[in-house]
């Protein structure tokens, strides 16, 4: 492989704005192609919602982000810095978990800082990624502009959170409220009133429904987990139900537990389906229920790797953190300093992954789900690419991990730090 590369990355948030970083660092020449009008992905704030709030409609306009105007991170800035860019200063923000505008603010000083900036061609879309022998053609579209170009690697970081995924039960055509995606939310005006019954309990429902409660007659969350909702004891017009058995043409809304409400709105918390409409593998790569596959250790898809990675699948992570190292072991990978294990050895390892995940009965849409797993990923195995110029391979840095025992206090440690911090922002 030439000592330095011509790589195409696709995407100019977090994760691509990391790969230019460390692609460039190690000489490669480094094109990131975004198709928004400045960097950032996630943390530009676009006030304007989609024509159908529950995205459905293939002819509408795409909105790319899904940022609500309150947003504040889930993770306390110094979880959202980098290893040699830590996110303490404070912009206009001083606040532990601070607002979209200072991560923005941030994400632009980084990009600055190690001249990424000057690698980005903004307001392009890459709209084809196709393998030709063993270059990859990159054809994209700026404006009237169209044009094909040569690449010797593609690092795909075009973001997960644009194209919604949508609940179905029983009735629900016949249902006659408003139905609408957190895609589509940016404030709580609309919600005046309503009697809105909000489904699913990650983050953006968790967040949604505690700022709804404070201008919405009632708001019910409907939850496949049993636990109990820290917001529901703070705002006494929330409730916690079970997940919805049905819904009728009244607007009754019914839960498996036995209650039900007439609701006005179904809110829908319910994530993002992985979409990558521009590449074409041949069916190598595929998306099945949210498993973008097979990607070994949600990076490189062995029969097309090097030449081909993936940074920021895994969810329920620190993202940026994770984002970080996996731009470090792409960029390792491509410069010849790290190996990868054979392409059978990385289909076996997948294999064997998805075969856990089979035996814990998970379903396949949790692929790349990683909560509890999420230390062991960085901790072990991400973590050899801090000391990789020691390693020449995966299987090397693996003899080289801790052992039980020290692993567990490192996974376990940073575990309690991060249930203290979560604490600390309900209150
Ligand atoms: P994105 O930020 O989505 O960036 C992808 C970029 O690729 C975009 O700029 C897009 O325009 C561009 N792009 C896409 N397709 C193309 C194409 N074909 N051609 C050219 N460019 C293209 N994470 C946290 O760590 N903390 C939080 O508090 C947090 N809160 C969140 C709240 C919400 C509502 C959402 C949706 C996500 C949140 N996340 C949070 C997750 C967040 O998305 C990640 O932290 C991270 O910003 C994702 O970065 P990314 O680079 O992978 O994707």
């Amino acid at each position: 492989m030439p000592s330095s590369l011509n790589v195409a990355v696709i995407g100019a948030g977090v994760a691509g704005l990391l790969a230019g970083r460390e692609l460039m660092r190690a000489g490669h020449r480094v094109t990131i192609f975004e198709k928004q009008n400045q960097l950032g992905g996630t943390w530009v704030y676009d006030p304007r919602v989609e024509s159908d709030l529950l995205s459905l409609d293939p002819d509408r306009e795409i909105i790319q982000n899904s940022l609500y105007s309150s947003l504040r991170t889930n993770f306390p800035r110094h979880l959202m810095g980098f290893s040699d860019f830590s996110f303490t200063k404070i912009y206009d923000d001083p606040r532990t978990f601070p607002s979209h505008e200072e991560v923005l603010k941030f994400l632009n000083d980084f990009a600055v800082h190690f001249g990424v900036n000057e690698l980005i061609r903004l307001s392009t879309e890459v709209v084809r990624v196709e393998l030709l022998t063993d270059k990859w053609i990159v054809e994209s579209r700026s404006g009237e502009l169209s044009q094909e170009e040569v690449f010797d690697a593609v690092v795909v970081c075009n973001g997960q959170f644009t194209e919604p995924r949508v609940a179905n039960f029983p009735g629900i055509d016949k249902w006659p409220g408003k139905q609408i995606h957190s895609h589509n939310y940016r404030v709580p005006e609309p919600f005046r009133d309503q009697t809105v019954v909000v489904i699913g309990a990650g983050p953006s429902a968790m967040d949604i429904s505690g700022e709804i409660a404070e201008v919405a007659k009632e708001v019910h969350i409907s939850t496949r987990s049993s636990s109990l909702l820290a917001k529901s004891a703070i705002f006494e017009n929330l409730k916690q139900h079970s997940e919805i058995d049905y819904v009728d043409e009244s607007g009754k809304v019914a839960f498996v537990d036995g209650s039900s409400v007439q609701a006005d709105i179904l809110f829908h918390c319910t994530g993002y389906k992985c979409n990558f409409p521009f590449l074409k593998t041949n069916n190598i790569v595929t998306v099945d229920d949210n498993r973008v596959g097979p990607l070994y250790k949600h990076v490189f898809p062995p029969a097309l790797a090097p030449g081909l990675s993936f940074i920021g699948i895994p969810t329920a992570v620190t993202v940026f953190p994770m984002m970080e190292l996996q731009a470090k072991w792409i960029s390792l990978v491509l410069s010849g300093q790290v190996l990868l294990p054979s392409k059978e050895s990385m289909m076996t390892d997948t294999e064997g992954y998805y075969k856990s995940l089979e035996q814990h009965g998970l379903p396949i849409r949790h692929t790349h789900f990683l909560f509890p797993t999420k230390f062991e990923y960085l901790d072990c195995d991400l973590s050899f690419i801090w000391t990789s110029s020691k390693f020449s391979s995966l299987r090397q840095c693996r003899e080289k991990r801790p052992t039980g025992a020290a692993r567990l206090h490192c996974s376990e440690s940073s575990r309690i730090n991060l249930i203290i911090l979560f604490t600390l922002k309900i209150f």
